[in-house]
């Protein structure tokens, strides 16, 4: 039984294995196309590449794309686009970077607020360059500024209070608009995770759809049977593309493997095909 799996991560993003590594588990389930998708990243493609071919597994170019709608994060995924395309590496840069420009901003209004805290102290606990707020409200604990890291977030950093920063993400339609500019395939990621009031899924994915938006990712690893179900008729409603992959990060998510997810997932080899068609390779 062959498989695909077209959303994969590596340590080229937040993954604990490299390319090769990714390819090597992909061949031992039986997948024969996969997809990189690294975060706001396209670099680990050539590598998973090369060891695609050894394999004879075909290794499809993509990206995830963060973006935010309604303060609340939304992934895009990219398929077949062209990523070593200029101006897609120059916007991607600019989103990875503004990660980096967030923390010292938070940092600084803290400081602003009477606090004693250095970004420095912050880095030093974090111990790597992946710091995140988490981090900041355990300095916050050790200068007993707050007595718990729910107080840091409540008085400090959650949305709306004082030292809050936002991402600098781009709007789904912008990351959409980027992929499609790289001539590639705009995806809307893991239904199951976007948060919407208002409009409803089926409304914000007309939406999406007519900014350019050319399928959803139906088959995932965490769906219920009858969330697959549900995104498998909106797709089919609404007449986009159904893809599906795993999100495996390695250790970060142990209990989900390459082309198998929890054990169950199993994505359609069928699907490739209409990718490939609507893609303009067929
Ligand atoms: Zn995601
Ligand atoms: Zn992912």
């Amino acid at each position: 039984m062959s498989r695909l799996d077209l959303h994969l991560h590596t340590t080229h993003s937040d993954g604990s294995c490299t390319p090769t590594e990714v390819v090597n588990m992909a061949h031992r389930t039986a997948v024969k196309a996969l997809a990189i998708t690294d975060h706001d990243i396209t670099t680990g493609i050539a590598e998973a590449t090369v060891a695609g071919q050894q394999y004879e597994i075909e290794v499809i170019p993509g990206v995830e794309i963060s973006s935010i709608l309604n303060n609340s994060e939304l992934h895009i995924l990219g398929y077949f686009l062209d990523w070593q395309d200029a101006d897609l590496n120059g916007r991607l840069k600019t989103l990875r970077d503004s990660r980096h420009r967030r923390n010292p901003k938070i940092i600084e209004r803290l400081q602003g607020l009477g606090i004693d805290i250095t970004y420095d102290e912050v880095r030093a606990l974090a111990g790597s360059d992946s710091v995140g707020r988490p981090h900041i409200a355990r300095v916050l604990m050790d200068k007993r500024v707050v007595t718990t890291a729910k107080e840091a977030f409540d008085r400090f950093l959650a949305e709306g209070k004082p030292a809050y920063v936002p991402r600098e993400l781009p709007s789904p339609t912008e990351a959409i608009h980027w992929i499609k500019a790289a001539r590639g395939l705009a995806v809307l990621a893991h239904p199951t995770w976007v948060k919407v009031a208002e409009p409803s899924l089926v409304d914000l994915v007309r939406q999406l759809k007519a900014d350019g938006l050319d399928g959803v990712e139906v088959y995932y690893s965490t769906h219920a049977v009858r969330q697959t179900r549900e995104y498998l008729s909106l797709a089919q409603q609404l007449g986009l593309l159904v893809t599906g992959g795993s999100d495996f990060h390695g250790v970060t998510k142990p209990d989900i493997e390459v082309g198998i997810g929890k054990g169950t997932l199993h994505i359609p080899t069928s699907l490739l095909p209409k990718m490939k068609d609507a893609a303009g390779f067929l």
